[in-house]
């Protein structure tokens, strides 16, 4: 239901990118997602976790279709109950995360096409999906190698990453976990949104959003304050943290500097960051 809703929070999709994403509906023959599109609104594409490579990415026999990746650009790509995804299907996505486009090679020739999405992976402790661990009817190290089907390298590439409760008597989130305390309607939260956005846009001009923004121009001419950065330093000197894992916690940490209006990230914003960065999911695999 989360996943859902992160379209509603968005800015509506600007001139630029419903050309974009209606070309690629168009070539995808998704009319119902062209007529979204005009009306400014973000893809969520959300592929069952059979997906084969060709549906992920691209491909088909005759013509290329554009996979889930593209349908999804400029939008919200959602795989529920990821590691039952197939071996090696989901490190597809490793390459459209980095640089935001797939390329889909045939034997006459290669086809670029764009994608730049929000990826939202889902998944429960292990496979029987019992609340508590106590509950678990998995035998033996199942449970343990579960979540190990993400690759570290996939992970690394994973800004946030969030552990939710169960009610043990329901089975379900509570609600609590899910509505902020203040209230706030998604229409709320999106004014918020594209407010941060917009000083975003001001700062970077030649990049839409944080997430686009070259980590080595981000830590050169925008890196966080003196202790916020020294810190950074610490997480990736102990092993905390990757290179790649230094740049995406100061994306994140600037954008919370967005949200709250401050003019660079400290300590806070960098310590926040770090532990969406690293909190539900070890990444070193065990
Ligand atoms: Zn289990």
């Amino acid at each position: 239901m989360l996943a859902e809703r992160l379209p509603g929070i968005l800015p509506p999709l600007r001139e630029d990118e419903q050309l974009e994403s209606a070309a690629v509906h168009s070539v995808a023959g998704a009319r119902d997602r062209l007529e979204q599109v005009w009306r400014g609104e973000r893809p969520f594409v959300a592929p069952h976790h059979s997906v084969t490579r060709a549906a992920l990415t691209g491909g088909g026999s005759g013509r290329i279709r554009p996979g889930a990746v593209s349908i999804a650009h400029n939008g919200v790509l959602f795989i529920d109950e990821a590691p039952e995804v197939a071996a090696g299907v989901l490190e597809l996505l490793r390459t459209p995360m980095e640089t935001g486009r797939i390329d889909v090679a045939r034997h006459h020739g290669t086809v670029r096409f764009p994608a730049r999405f929000q990826l939202v992976l889902a998944s429960n402790p292990c496979p029987c999906g019992a609340a508590e661990p106590v509950d678990c009817r998995c035998r033996g190290g199942v449970r343990d190698r579960y979540l190990h089907r993400l690759s570290g390298p996939l992970l690394d590439r994973v800004d946030l990453s969030v552990r939710t409760r169960t009610d043990p008597t329901s089975g379900l989130v509570p609600a609590d976990d899910l509505v902020s305390t203040s209230g706030e309607s998604s229409a709320e939260v999106r004014d918020r949104v594209i407010e941060a956005r917009g000083r975003s846009v001001h700062r970077w001009k030649r990049w839409a959003s944080n997430a686009s923004v070259p980590g080595p121009f981000l830590r050169r001419e925008y890196p966080a304050d003196d202790a916020g950065m020294a810190l950074l330093q610490e997480k990736l000197r102990v092993g905390t943290v990757s290179h790649r894992g230094v740049d995406r916690t100061l994306r994140v940490a600037w954008t919370m500097a967005d949200l709250s209006g401050s003019a660079q990230p400290g300590t806070s914003q960098v310590m926040d960051a770090l532990e969406l960065y690293t909190s539900a999911v070890d990444r070193d695999g065990v």
